[in-house]
């Protein structure tokens, strides 16, 4: 079996990984269009920003394993299109007769339009290697840093700027940040963190371009006001890269639409990670995570190798902003009800996420125990009773 894996990212190494685990011998390529072997993402916007983290650490594999394992890894080369009925993917470098395929083409960053300034030389996105080893020389002590977007690049990326020394202002269009993601209690408890290190964050105000002639000089705000800026980065979320599906026909719905086993509508054709949705809870689901990337990838793998396993999405992020970690177990989508538990000091708390009198979620802020015990009752499916948890004076006993 011919195996092909667009993609170069963080599932398209998980699932060559697997494949090659599971006892795949045939041949494997893995195609990715960056230049740099496949490397972890979520440092990009913490500790490789920083500058305390180095590529060595970033990439997930040396190249010896991949010589190793026999897989061919292709970098700086693009899929241009697959002929589905031939099985043929065609790249700008060649042809791969393909057996199965995957598509693992993850998501881009949005950017403002260029007639906002989206494009002016100053502005910043940060999902590659590339965007942040163009951004990272910029972050120079007493600078001024506009960040656009209150989810977690922007906010992780304005916590990095305050530890460099930088003045930053962070912009949210929405009512709160965190919008998107989580509930109105953690987004006050992040929205405290990053006051008391000195973070403006504006929220519920938009902005009506970035200005500037030559380089970006700032953002002007909907409601008249200029922020000035020496540079700005642009934090407001991706869109999954569906355009080789698209045009090879297959079914897109929010990202390449797969079943429950991350099949395409092209039998030949899987998809797993941010590009892909599943079907869930009666509707359908596309994670941006990168444990989601994993987990699908590995079910991908097992399915191609006949196992048919269903994919069961579960969530489990993190984000390190200051010195603090939000660690979040399970999907809140459809929460109902959501409970707060503080702990113990500044900035130490847990919220807690219920459906219809069920525990599906869990964010825990600098407090470990509570992550661990949350991801254990909803792994469990125990629910324990909502107003117990602000107070029960230890945790493990919820388990009992
Ligand atoms: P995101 O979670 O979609 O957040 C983007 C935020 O920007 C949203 O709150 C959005 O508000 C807001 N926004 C959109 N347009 C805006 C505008 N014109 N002005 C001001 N605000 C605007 O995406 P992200 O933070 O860019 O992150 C990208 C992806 O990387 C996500 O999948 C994220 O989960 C992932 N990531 C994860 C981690 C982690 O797990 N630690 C860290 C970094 C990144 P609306 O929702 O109202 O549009």
């Amino acid at each position: 079996m011919r195996i092909v894996i667009v993609g170069g990212g963080q599932a398209a190494a998980s699932m060559a990984a697997r494949l090659r685990a599971r006892g795949h011998e045939g041949p494997l390529t893995v195609i990715g269009n960056e230049p740099a072997a496949p490397y972890q993402r979520p440092p990009l916007s913490k500790a490789y920003l920083l500058g305390q983290m180095g590529l060595d650490r970033l990439t997930l594999r040396a190249p010896e394993w991949w010589r190793d394992q026999g897989i061919a890894l292709h970098l700086s080369e693009t899929a241009l299109s697959i002929d589905a009925h031939g099985r043929v993917l065609t790249t700008d470098r060649g042809s791969y007769p393909y057996d199965a395929l995957a598509l693992t083409t993850g998501a881009a960053p949005r950017r403002l339009p260029a007639a906002m300034g989206g494009d002016l030389p100053g502005t910043y996105v940060i999902r590659s290697l590339a965007d942040v080893d163009a951004l990272a020389p910029q972050m120079r002590e007493g600078r001024r840093l506009v960040v656009i977007g209150g989810g977690y690049i922007g906010l992780e990326a304005a916590a990095v700027a305050r530890k460099l020394g930088l003045e930053v202002t962070l912009i949210e269009a929405a009512p709160r940040i965190l919008g998107r993601v989580a509930a109105a209690e953690t987004s006050d408890m992040i929205r405290a963190l990053h006051r008391a290190h000195g973070v403006t964050i504006l929220e519920g105000t938009g902005i009506s371009r970035i200005t500037g002639e030559e380089r970006a000089t700032g953002v002007a705000m909907i409601d008249g006001r200029q922020i000035d800026a020496d540079l700005v980065i642009m934090g407001i979320g991706v869109l999954p890269e569906t355009g080789l599906a698209g045009t090879a026909g297959l079914d897109l719905d929010n990202g390449i639409a797969t079943d429950q086993h991350g099949r395409t509508s092209d039998p030949s054709v899987w998809a797993a990670g941010d590009c892909a949705s599943t079907p869930w809870q009666g509707g359908r689901l596309r994670l941006e995570s990168v444990g989601g990337a994993i987990d699908m990838a590995e079910c991908v793998a097992d399915n191609m190798m006949g196992l048919v396993r269903d994919y069961a999405p579960k969530a489990w992020f993190w984000s390190d902003q200051f010195d603090a970690k939000l660690q979040i177990a399970g999907l809140n989508a459809g929460h109902d009800q959501v409970v707060r538990r503080a702990g113990q000091g500044d900035h130490v708390a847990s919220v807690w996420y219920y459906r219809q009198g069920a525990l599906i979620a869990v964010d825990a802020l600098n407090d470990a125990r509570a992550y661990m015990i949350g991801k254990r009752l909803i792994e469990g499916g125990i629910s324990p009773d909502p107003a117990v948890i602000p107070t029960v004076p230890d945790l493990k006993a919820l388990l009992a």
